[in-house]
């Protein structure tokens, strides 16, 4: 039996090391358009801010750890066509071509940027090949603009701004990160970034970016103004990398790879996973394309279960933001206020300020108090409360059943839990006098 994999990044690898422990006999191909394997696309942000020595050690995963397991990689090999009927791959590598046939093929081509723009602006640390480029970019430029204030546009704020840019914040949206972030967290990430120098500008919609004489300088012109800008990084949503399967594989209205809930495509013998398709999120399981490593490396391990027979099917999971801000750590796990009142449910909201400057917002049911999502930024590390968060959110805890769970004072258990069970009594009396006033 020939598996191959198309795509050699977190979904692909997953699927292929997956692959390996469920058909140990099996013949396995990786094949990789690209120079390495799973390059970690925020590597750049790390190597500015010196966290990294250097921007190689971005990659996950080695081919040595892929053939060591006897797993077969095929790097710098681009499919270009794939011929379903007779279960053919056309392959091209430096100049040459040749094919190969499988009997089953995952799908783990990825998802691309959005934007068409000039290529000589771009700032894009996707591969470790761009970042490379992207860096040299920066090493000349004085200004950096940054188009989209979700979690990636902010984190390249800090970035860039510590490497002594001039660094510009565009967002559509009348407040930063709206995916993850409700108002008081995302104007609390907003005032950190303004109180560093970034200028943060809101309710721009980018037109056209187009260059000023010979120099390396771009005006960016948006809805409503122009800004000046040696480099661009677009940090918006990406779409699903389908050119490959556009014409001969059933898509989804947001164009990313339908699939069952084994992760079959219409395609015959044919798996998609990754940032290719759609997942089930929250306790509703509505399907969203929601772009992720850890949903890319799930998917990749679920479809390699279900090659022969359909035996795993892809897990709901919580929408989950964990991010660093200047020192902060920024979490957003579960439903925003916003996205719990489109769904038609009644929520009630709490803003929880702790001495030390972090912030909780919590959100709830209003009338039986199941917290739905909670956003938290906290100087504190919050790995630990994220897995009882999350643990809790998927058994639709209410307060009261955090709240069993609080450490008595006494055990020494760290002050950063004393917040979360502080807001959360804090959360629950609020809600509880307003249910009762009505
Ligand atoms: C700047 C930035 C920061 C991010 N930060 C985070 C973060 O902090 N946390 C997080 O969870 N996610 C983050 N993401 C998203 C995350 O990187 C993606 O969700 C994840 O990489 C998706 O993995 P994938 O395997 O589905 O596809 P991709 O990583 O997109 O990889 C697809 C692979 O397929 C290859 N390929 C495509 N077509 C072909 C072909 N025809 N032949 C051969 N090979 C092909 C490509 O070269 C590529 O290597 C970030 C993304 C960006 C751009």
């Amino acid at each position: 039996m020939h598996i191959v994999i198309i795509g050699g990044s977190f979904a692909g690898v997953s699927a292929a090391l997956s692959c390996k422990t469920y058909y140990p006999q099996a013949k396995i191909t990786l094949i990789e358009k690209g120079t390495g394997l799973a390059y970690i696309a925020n590597s750049l942000n790390e190597y500015l801010k010196g966290k990294l020595a250097d921007l190689k050690n971005g990659y996950a995963y080695s081919i040595k750890d892929l053939q060591s397991k006897g797993i077969n990689c095929l790097l710098n090999h681009e499919v270009t066509k794939i011929d379903s009927t007779n279960q053919i791959l056309y392959v091209k590598a430096s100049g040459d071509s040749m094919t190969l046939t499988y009997d089953y093929l995952i799908l783990a081509m990825g998802g691309k940027g959005f934007t068409e723009e000039p290529v000589a602006a771009l700032i894009d640390p996707h591969s470790y090949e761009s970042s490379l480029k992207s860096f040299e970019k920066l090493q000349k430029a004085k200004m950096v603009l940054i188009v989209g204030g979700g979690p990636i546009g902010i984190e390249a704020c800090e970035a860039y701004q510590r490497a002594g840019k001039d660094v510009t914040l565009l967002e559509a949206y009348p407040s930063l990160a709206v995916k993850y972030l409700d108002k008081p967290i995302s104007q609390a990430v907003e005032r950190l970034l303004v109180s560093h120098g970034v200028n943060v500008y809101k309710r721009e919609l980018v037109n056209k970016i187009v260059p000023v004489n010979d120099t390396i300088a771009y005006k960016v012109i948006t809805n409503n103004s122009t800004y000046l800008s040696d480099c661009v990084q677009f940090a918006t949503n990406f779409t699903p990398n389908i050119n490959l399967v556009e014409n001969q594989i059933a898509l989804l209205a947001d164009r990313s790879v339908a699939v069952d809930e084994y992760l079959a495509t219409s395609l015959k013998h044919t798996f998609a996973v990754g940032d290719l398709i759609q997942i089930p999120v929250g306790l509703h399981r509505k399907s969203l394309y929601w772009p992720s490593i850890q949903h890319s490396i799930t998917s990749g391990s679920i479809a390699a279960a279900n090659l022969i027979v359909p035996t795993k099917a892809l897990p709901s999971s919580e929408t989950c933001l964990y991010s660093k801000l200047y020192g902060y750590n920024l979490l957003s796990l579960g439903m925003t206020a916003s996205s719990a009142e489109e769904e038609g449910i009644v929520t009630f909201t709490s803003t929880y300020v702790s001495q030390k400057g972090g912030q909780i917002f919590i959100i709830s049911k209003a009338d039986d108090g199941q917290i739905l999502g909670i956003q938290w930024l906290s100087l504190a590390p919050l790995q630990a409360e994220l897995a009882l968060l999350m643990t809790g959110l998927q058994a639709k805890f209410s307060e009261d059943d955090f709240l069993v769970q609080a450490p008595p004072f006494y055990s020494g258990k760290s002050l950063i839990q004393f917040d979360l069970y502080k807001a959360l009594y804090h959360h629950k009396s609020l809600r509880q006098k307003e249910a009762h006033l009505c």
